[in-house]
């Protein structure tokens, strides 16, 4: 679904962020980018959508290479979830999660038949949900918007960075459970970036293990945990 061959990022003060990466994310893989903070996992993430650019090697969607689709077709058919979910404050819940499927023509019984939907997914009820603003909701809450809003427009691939790093514990552990049930019925290739082994274990089909800008292992859960 998504491969990266001999991929390099250097950025222009010099720093080699990510050195000779090859691997391929299968089709409805949920996949974890995990390793110590500036080991490159977010740089990864983020030259899949060309929120970073490559500085040499290639990456392929579909056997397409991600240059040789328009930006923004590319990025509409990428969720994106990050840490600070960045909702728009002045727009209500059901707003913000009609963006994209506005931007790409849907007509409005559509939509909203649609964030009903959306909402069930996450566990939100849809009618006392939709038309709040995003500062009535919890942050657990928020990042539940966050993950329907990347959802909207059902793009084959998820990137979510961090995506539950801020939340408190039990939140946390609620928004892990959840996601892993939601992966189970949407099958999506979900590529998730986060530092913590514990989260990566419950969460990946496979994890990719990076350090200084390689990558170290790449396997399931039990083969990591098995492997020393
Ligand atoms: P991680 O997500 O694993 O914490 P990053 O991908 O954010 O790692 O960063 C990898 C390395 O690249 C780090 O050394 C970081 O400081 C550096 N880096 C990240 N973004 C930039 C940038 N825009 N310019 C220069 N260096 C960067
Ligand atoms: P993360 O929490 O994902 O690891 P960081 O806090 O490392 O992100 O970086 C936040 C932002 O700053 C990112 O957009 C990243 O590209 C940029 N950045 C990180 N390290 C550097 C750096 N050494 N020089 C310039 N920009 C950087």
């Amino acid at each position: 679904m998504i491969s990266f061959v001999n991929v390099e990022k250097v950025y222009p003060d010099g720093t080699r962020a990510v050195k000779s990466l090859d691997m391929t994310i299968n089709e409805g893989e949920f996949f974890v980018l995990i390793g110590p903070s500036g080991c490159g996992k977010t740089t990864t993430l983020k030259m899949i959508n060309r929120l970073n650019e490559t500085s040499d090697g290639k990456i392929l969607i579909r056997d397409k290479s991600i240059h040789d689709y328009n930006i923004h077709e590319l990025r509409r058919n990428i969720g994106y979830v990050l840490q600070q979910i960045a909702l728009f404050p002045h727009m209500t819940i059901e707003e913000n999660i009609s963006i994209v499927p506005e931007l790409k023509g849907w007509d409005k019984k559509k939509v909203k038949a649609r964030v009903t939907e959306l909402l069930e997914l996450v566990g939100l009820d849809p009618e006392q949900y939709r038309n709040r603003k995003p500062s009535e909701l919890s942050g657990g809450q928020q990042q539940r918007i966050g993950v329907a809003r990347a959802l909207a427009a059902d793009p084959p691939v998820i990137l979510m960075d961090e995506p539950f790093s801020a939340l408190d514990p039990i939140s946390r552990e609620q928004l892990q459970k959840d996601i892993v049930a939601l992966q189970a019925k949407i099958k999506k290739t979900i590529v998730f970036v986060t530092h913590d082994m514990n989260e990566a274990l419950t969460l990946g089909d496979r994890v990719c293990l990076m350090k200084d800008g390689h990558v170290v292992q790449i396997g399931t859960p039990e083969e990591l945990v098995n492997d020393p």
